[in-house]
């Protein structure tokens, strides 16, 4: 590409708010093959918020249930910590002493709340500590899953609890770019820490038959690396210290403006407000800039 229509290409992406860091992304956009994209932060708002909290044994009040859970997630930098904590502060509860606080990548916080070995996170946080869940509070945070909520639970001494409904809007221009992208031949993939349920709520709403739920960061990187080893061109869209790693091994890494700076960092293109569109705007870029060439 001649350098005067690379810089008017990334002067064009600046105005509309896609910030371009350097002529190569620009130039190589239109040839991706695949978009791997991950969910909450970059599909979703990614402000989560609490829908209900509940209490499912005898022993624990729904007020104990929100004490414990705000006591542990205030020690937390989770999106998902933020909103129970707030929750908390509506409700006006006491926090209490934790011991130990522990974050664990993917699954959840642990930590000792008055001699009481208290855990909250997913499915995989309890099976690790082999925590038995009921079919009755399997089946009722599953209903919630099936509606693309997240739904952490609160495990106390090997018990569960509690369990809490999270809720994270997806982005008005989601579902549109995504169909703008397929629509130019692009496969569109989404991948997420998320359970399988939820997972594929967003995915079908999205109209995504290409997801992977229960995603750890390092399997993110390897997603872009098997891909990579196909022969193909990828482009990868987060916004999370856990995206960052494979933002810097794909092709193209894209960042939303609205995420960690790690994520900023990694990538060659940020989305200044996290506007899903800004891709579609950048692939249109891309092609202009490339046919000025020509
Ligand atoms: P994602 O970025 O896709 O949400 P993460 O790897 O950050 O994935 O987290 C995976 C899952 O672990 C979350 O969906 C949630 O169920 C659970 N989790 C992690 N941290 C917390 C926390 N502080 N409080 C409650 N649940 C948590
Ligand atoms: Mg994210």
């Amino acid at each position: 590409a001649t350098p005067i229509s690379v810089m008017v290409g990334v002067g064009k992406g600046a105005k509309s708010g896609v910030l371009i860091k350097n002529a190569e992304a620009l130039e190589n956009f239109n040839k991706i093959d695949v978009l791997i994209i991950d969910k909450t932060g970059t599909i979703t708002e990614g402000k989560p918020s609490v829908e209900i909290m509940k209490s499912v044994y005898k022993d624990f009040s729904e007020e104990t249930v929100i004490k414990y859970i705000t006591s542990l997630n205030k020690l937390s930098e989770h999106p998902i910590a933020d909103a129970t904590v707030n929750y908390g502060k509506e409700k006006d509860v006491k926090t209490l002493e934790v011991k130990n606080f522990n974050a664990i990548t993917g699954k959840g916080v642990s930590g000792t709340i008055g001699g009481k070995e208290v855990k909250l996170g997913n499915e995989k946080l309890m099976e690790d500590s082999k925590i038995l869940i009921s079919e009755d509070i399997k089946m009722a945070i599953s209903e919630q899953q099936k509606l693309g909520k997240t739904v952490p639970m609160l495990s106390v001494d090997n018990e569960v609890v509690g369990y809490v409904v999270i809720a994270d809007k997806i982005k008005e221009s989601s579902k549109n770019a995504i169909s703008i992208l397929q629509e130019k031949g692009i496969e569109v993939i989404m991948l997420t820490g998320d359970n399988k349920d939820t997972a594929k709520a967003v995915a079908t709403e999205m109209g995504l038959s290409n997801y992977k739920s229960e995603i750890l960061p390092e399997d993110k990187l390897r997603e872009v690396e098997k891909l990579q080893s196909l022969g193909k061109l990828v482009a990868m869209a987060g916004d999370g210290i856990n995206d960052a790693p494979a933002l810097a091994k794909s092709n193209i890494g894209i960042a939303m403006g609205t995420g960690t700076d790690v994520a900023i960092k990694s990538a060659q293109i940020t989305l200044v407000k996290g506007d899903i569109h800004g891709i579609v705007k950048a692939h249109n870029l891309s092609g202009k800039v490339m046919k000025n060439i020509k």
